[in-house]
Parts: C-alpha cells; structure tokens; sequence
C-alpha cells in the first residue's frame, strides 16, 4: 500500500490506488479532498490546514506560516536565537525552513490517510500510526531543482513518510488525464497553482508517458493574481475614505481578494465589502473592460478610483506563462518519426491539459487559444483541477517504469581552462532521467570539487549544489553524476590514488540521515491538534 501526495503551494491531496487500479482521493479529517497547506501554531500546538485557515482570520499574529513551499530548497534548521533568514519560521522555540513547515503539513497528511485507510480496511487497524511507515510518492513542480527534490524528500521522511518516488505535478496530472482519456497523444500540461507554474509537453502511449520538456516558475501563481485584488483594494480604500487599511487586517483582505477573484471566475463583475475605521466601503471589479464601456462603468465616487478590469492588470502575469509555454515548445525538437527534425509548435499538439487550480480563471484558457490557435477544453471528463495531480502521484507508485521524466536543470562542475572559470555540464537540461554521464578531468593535487546547477557556463548565474574535497593525489580524476527517476543526485569521484569514491558532500545537503532523523524528532514533538 502507498499513497500519492500533491504537496501543494496553497493546498494538498492525498490519493491511494485501489484493487481494481483506479486512483481514488483519501479524504481529510475535515470530509474534505484537498487540505490547505497552511500551519498556525501558537506555542504549544499547531492547527494545519483548514482549522489554520481559520485560526489565521481571528488571531493572525506571527504564527501563521503559509506558501512556504515558495522557499523548499533553503537551509532546515538552525539553533535556537540564530537569525539566519533562510530559516524564518519560528515553532515551539525552534526554527525551520520550508522543509520543516512541509513535514508538518505532511505529518497531518500521513495522520488523516493512515487513520482512513485503516477505517476502510486496506492497513492493519492495530498499526499504530506514528510508527507506521506509510509508502508515498510526493509531487513537486516541474522546475525543482535537485536540492529542492532532496529537501521535500526530506520532509517526507521527518513526517514518517517513506518516500519512495518524487514526481513531476504535470507528469503526474497526464498521468491521471491518460487514464480518463485515450492514450497516444502528445500533450501540453499546463498546471498554473496558487504559488508555482509549471508546463510540460508529454508524449503518451498505451503504455508509458514520457517527457519532452519542462519548463516552470517558482514565483508565479494565482498568489499573485490575489495580490493584484489586494493592492487595487488598498489603493481604492485610500482613495475613497483618505484612510490606510490597518495592517491588523491584512488577512482580511486577502481573503476579500481571494472570494473576489475566485467569484470573478464565473461571474464577470465581483463586489468586495469591507469596513475600515466604521466606514463602509465596497468596491466593484469587473473581469474585463466591457466592448461597450460607457454608463455601465459608473461608480459611486467614481473618479477617485481607478476601474478595475482583473483581465487587463493580469496581462504581465499572463505573459509570462505565455513566454515559458512558447520556450518549452521551442525547446523540443520533434522526431523524425513525427515528420522530421524541427522545433515543436502548436499543430503538433493533440490537447492542451489543464491543471491546477488557478485554470478556474477563465483568462488562462482564453489566452492559451489565442497564442494555439486551438481549442482548450475547461472541462475533461473525470480529470479534476485539485485533484488529478495527487491521483496521478499514486499511479506512479504502481507504475514507475513507465513513466520517463526529464532532468529539469544542467548539472556540472566548475573548470579551468587558460585562467577562466566555467562551468562544464555534465547532465543536461531535458535529458531522459534516470540520466548519468562521466568525464574526465585533470586536477591538482586535492582539488577542489564544486558542482552546480544552471544554464548558464557562469558560476554567478548558476546555483552551487555541492563542494568536495577529493583528497587526490596530482592525476586523472573521473567525475561520474547519476540522476534517479525522482531526480536525486548522487557523484562519485574516480580519482588517484583512493579509487572510486562516492561523493559525500561537506555540506548540509548530504547529511540526509542526520537531517531527517533530527527534524523527525522535532517534528514528531509537535503536539497536532485536531
Ligand atoms: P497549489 O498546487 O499551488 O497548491 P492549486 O492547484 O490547489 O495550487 O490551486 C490553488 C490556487 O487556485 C489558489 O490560488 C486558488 O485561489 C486558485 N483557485 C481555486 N479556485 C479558483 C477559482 N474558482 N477561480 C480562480 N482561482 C481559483
Ligand atoms: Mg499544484
């Protein structure tokens, strides 16, 4: 028995496959299918999810830690009073970066499916479900890096989980669509969250589903769609009343803009009450600049405000899912067998697949048939925005062999050639996965090894993921990099006069079994409410 888990920006789902194949959604405590990512804590326990959700509206104070996974991939844990900003959140007197927020969610996740799966038979009732390690197979966008995909891994093992594959969320949403839909067809995933995007373009069979190209953005979701309600709330209250929304009601507003904007996906105009100092203010958004604007765009005190037209202040966000769609299609080369060597378009196409909740915004269809050309369909027979990413999770567990994904950044060591730096590639972007790759170098005496990851053959625009110290005597040294499925690095240095060894890297990324046996107890600690 596994479970697949969408570890989402803004929320969660966990799926299982059942007997007869199918995935099927395990739901929460609460009844529901999809948990907020969100954790509150006020000093003693923590409430995650719904129950944080609310916890937030009525005393929001510093404990509410939310769109965390916007920073996976920075540091853990550091002591107590130390101010280190990649580990900003602060619970029960210790400190945490995103993983340690992400195995808290997780820890709720694994308690809720656990206690499920029990009550339905499928595990042992007697289990008891701290101990118990529950197989999963956990989702990240796309555009992760390698450390990011070891720092979810991470979070998985501190919350009890045993990780036993980390996929893609848009090859983990076309495989779900390829079950529902018929196989053979080349497809675009186009998955637009609250905090990340992400499009892939797969080619799926009968059997398998394999990856052409990726491409995503850390920092570009319906987050920002909310912020864009958010800021024209702030502005028009000023310049209604003269007066500042007090920033006790942060969370207010956003939850205004959130309704707003999730009430401006089916209906073209949305109202947003709200009362700062006992005044009354509302204000009226409309989804678009109706063709005939004219009477119809009077407001009350209408000159003091700018209209709001959601499509239109949402252009610069929708350009840049636009560009990355244009560069993923760019980037992949279709086959001969397909018709010959040329760059992919949108012909090539069969289906436009999409996922995530902020496709709920009608402006992203509309956008994506203006730049195809095509028709994208709002609505796919059993395939469901919030849930497809986590079911598509669970099949995997069942069916690894058939999925090929790609590598989603270059991977390479820093070299020297007549006095310049640059960084030489070992594993390239968008090759199949597993992918590995040797070369041989020539180094000092222990030379220094440091590998990074990027596009770019400039260490500055590169991230660095790991330094080694080989220890080698003056000579050959072979560099060997291996990529699992899941996208999880291991390095081994062939170098005089040790032989092969297996890279283990000074720093705090490596020390995987450490980390997580430290940040399971911590986690484990928390007392969840619920
Ligand atoms: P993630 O994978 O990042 O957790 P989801 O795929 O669950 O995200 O999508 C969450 C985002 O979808 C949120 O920003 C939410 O506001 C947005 N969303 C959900 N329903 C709607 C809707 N009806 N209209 C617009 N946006 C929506
Ligand atoms: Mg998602």
């Amino acid at each position: 028995m596994h479970i697949g888990i969408d570890l989402g920006t803004t929320y969660s789902c966990c799926a299982y496959v059942d007997d007869d194949g199918t995935p099927r959604i395990i739901p929460t405590a609460e009844g529901e299918t999809t948990t907020p990512s969100v954790v509150w804590f006020d000093g003693c326990a923590a409430e995650v999810g719904r129950r944080a959700n609310a916890r937030k509206l009525v005393s929001p104070a510093l404990h509410v830690y939310e769109f965390i996974k916007r920073d996976i991939g920075k540091p853990i844990e550091v002591p107590n009073g130390c101010d280190d900003p990649a580990a900003p959140y602060e619970i029960g007197g210790f400190r945490y970066g995103a993983a340690g927020i992400s195995a808290i969610v997780l820890r709720k996740l694994k308690r809720d499916a656990v206690r499920w799966l029990k009550r339905q038979k499928k595990i042992e009732a007697e289990i008891d479900e701290r101990q118990f390690q529950l197989d999963a197979v956990i989702t990240v966008p796309a555009y992760f890096g390698e450390k990011e995909r070891q720092e979810t891994k991470l979070a998985g093992c501190a919350a009890g989980l045993n990780v036993i594959g980390i996929i893609n969320e848009p090859t983990a949403a076309a495989l779900s669509y390829g079950l529902m839909n018929h196989p053979n067809a080349r497809i675009m995933v186009f998955d637009l969250g609250g905090g990340t995007f992400d499009v892939t373009i797969l080619e799926m069979t009968e059997n398998d589903a394999i990856v052409l190209g990726s491409r995503g953005h850390g920092a570009l979701g319906g987050r920002d769609w909310d912020q864009l309600i958010e800021e024209y709330i702030y502005e028009a209250v000023h310049a209604r009343t003269g007066r500042s929304i007090p920033e006790s009601a942060g969370f207010e507003v956003q939850q205004r803009a959130l309704e707003a904007k999730h009430s401006l996906s089916d209906a073209h105009e949305a109202t947003v009450f709200i009362n700062v100092d006992g005044i009354d203010v509302d204000l009226r958004l409309m989804r678009e600049r109706p063709a005939d604007a004219g009477s119809e765009l009077e407001m009350e005190g209408a000159g003091a405000t700018q209209d709001f037209y959601f499509e239109e202040r949402a252009l610069d966000l929708l350009t840049q899912c636009r560009v990355l769609c244009q560069s993923v299609l760019a980037g992949v080369t279709i086959p001969q067998s397909w018709g010959g060597s040329r760059p992919m378009t949108w012909a090539d196409l069969d289906e436009i697949v999409l996922a995530g909740g902020s496709c709920r915004m009608p402006m992203v269809a509309k956008m994506l048939e203006k730049i195809s050309g095509r028709t994208v369909r709002r609505h796919i027979e059993g395939f469901d925005y919030d849930t497809a990413v986590a079911m598509g999770a669970a099949l995997y567990g069942r069916h690894r062999s058939r999925v090929q994904d790609v590598v989603a950044h270059s991977i390479g060591v820093k070299v020297e050639q007549n006095d310049r730096q640059f960084i030489e590639p070992l594993l390239v972007k968008d090759a199949p996965l597993p992918a590995s790759a040797e070369k041989r170098f020539r180094a000092r005496p222990n030379a220094v090894l440091w590998i990074y990851e990027g596009e770019s053959t400039l260490a500055d625009e590169c991230v660095l993921r790991g330094r080694l110290e080989l220890e080698n005597q003056e000579g050959n040294v072979a560099i060997a990099m291996r990529l699992d499925d899941s996208g999880i690095l291991t390095v081994t240095a062939d170098c005089p006069p040790n032989g092969k060894q297996l890279v283990e890297l000074r720093n705090e990324l490596f020390a995987f079994g450490t980390r997580c046996t430290s940040l399971r107890e911590r986690v484990q600690s928390i007392a969840l409410n619920s």
